[in-house]
């Protein structure tokens, strides 16, 4: 089964608003083993609308539409659909309903007819009721193919796709089941990986597909493989993963579909560990920190951190020594080990990692090198750091510092 994924959306075409609609419907269509042939985004234009359409039937089964749903006259996408398909608008007696309840709840006053006309469905739709809007979404069959329209706000189409369009793409198709197994693999460029797995790549099986997603430092592995017998599709990724990881043992981190992401691999290993963690930072500005704290439970095991910019708060918060900033500037080994000792003692933690670098585009406080950064470990058992030169990209070196130390803090804490 091959679907498309259509937005719709001026906002979308002048980059205001970016199309995370599709991303999230692509993952949905993915799991119940659904292929996403293309993803299309359009204007909220009647004529492209119904090229859109047409090229898409052409190419696929399915086809899914966001965007242009809401009350006011830009938004044509439902009269375009009506009109594609030979058909009128009829009003829906439970969308009218619907909308009588929200606007009860939720605005009060009177029902105004733009409204009151988001009721108006194609008659040949099966309406997909909206809880949490005004807007419904449509589903329509021809020749065999499905055409499914729902709201462009996020939180609505999520909803939609989860409760409704899902569960009937289910009931109608019968889809192969779909896995795809992401290794999160840190410390080893894209290349040096290619070359060190060859061998084991060469040999996969031709119904199990590798993808490198490199980023900024860090490497996704992706194997992906589909097929009818769950247990079979499982069990011959499973062999491939285990004669891959002996060869990156020092290196993977974990799986993406079940950890997410390497700090949660180190939050749990620091909660196993029972020990607890604390960040200075300069030139990573506290992204550091935000990678922890974006997920639930960082309490547990993060003691806090600080972003010690300029020179001045690395000595007078962190009692950095004036005299190592002079002697070997402020982008310095030095520095940031002595800022990572004393971040462990200030906030008692096992654990300290610190980063001073110039990220660019000028020298800044320092003399060293645009793209030149030291990321510093402190435990109880003394401090260490490592050098990088990260290029000349402000964004890249920023980006790049984040994920080196939390390269260096993975190593650390799963030394013993
Ligand atoms: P009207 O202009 O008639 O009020 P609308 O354009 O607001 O309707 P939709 O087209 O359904 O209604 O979209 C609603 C909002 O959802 C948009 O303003 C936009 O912010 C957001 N949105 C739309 N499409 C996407 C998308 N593909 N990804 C992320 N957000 C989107
Ligand atoms: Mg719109």
């Amino acid at each position: 089964m091959l679907a498309e994924i259509i937005t719709i959306g001026d906002e979308l075409l002048i980059g205001q608003v970016i199309d995370t609609n599709s991303g999230f419907i692509a993952k949905h269509l993915n799991k119940i083993g659904i292929s996403v042939y293309q993803i299309t985004s359009i204007q909220d234009d009647k004529a492209h609308i119904l090229k859109a359409l047409k090229d898409a039937e052409n190419n696929v089964d399915i086809v899914i539409l966001t965007g242009g749903l809401g009350p006011t006259k830009d938004d044509i996408t439902k009269k375009t659909i009506a009109e594609y398909f030979n058909d009128t608008l009829i009003n829906d007696v439970s969308v009218i309903e619907n909308i009588e309840e929200l606007w009860k709840h939720y605005t009060g006053g009177l029902l105004l007819q733009v409204n009151r006309d988001q009721a108006l469905v194609p008659s040949k739709a099966t309406v997909l009721m909206n809880k949490l809007g005004t807007a419904p979404g449509m589903w329509m069959e021809k020749d065999n193919k499905v055409f499914i329209s729902l709201p462009g706000v996020p939180y609505e189409m999520n909803a939609l796709i989860e409760e409704s369009v899902i569960p009937k793409l289910k009931e109608k198709y019968n889809c192969p089941y779909i896995l795809h197994k992401t290794l999160l693999v840190y410390g080893i460029g894209e290349s040096a990986l290619a070359e060190r797995i060859e061998a084991w790549e060469d040999a996969l099986p031709k119904h199990i597909k590798l993808a490198y997603l490199p980023s900024l430092g860090k490497m996704r592995l992706r194997l992906s493989s589909k097929g009818f017998n769950v247990q079979e599709v499982i069990d011959s990724v499973q062999k491939e993963i285990d004669k891959v990881i002996p060869l990156i043992k020092n290196e993977f981190a974990g799986f993406e579909e079940e950890e997410g992401s390497v700090e949660v691999v180190i939050a749990k290993q620091l909660n196993k560990l029972g020990k607890t963690l604390a960040i200075a930072e300069s030139c990573t500005g506290g992204m550091i920190a935000e990678q922890f704290t974006a997920h639930p439970g960082a309490s547990a095991y993060f003691k806090g951190g600080v972003v010690t910019y300029s020179t001045e708060s690395k000595i007078n918060v962190l009692g950095v020594l004036r005299e190592d900033v002079d002697a070997f500037s402020v982008v310095s080994k030095q520095v940031a080990e002595s800022m990572a000792s004393n971040a462990l003692k200030i906030f008692q933690s096992d654990y300290a990692v610190a980063t001073t670098g110039n990220a660019g585009p000028t020298k800044g406080d320092s003399e060293a090198e645009v793209g030149t950064v030291y990321i510093a470990i402190a435990t109880h058992n003394g401090v260490y750091s490592e050098k990088f030169m990260l290029g000349n990209h402000r964004i890249k070196v920023i980006n790049k510092a984040v994920n080196k130390a939390l390269e260096m803090l993975l190593k650390e804490i799963f030394k013993n």
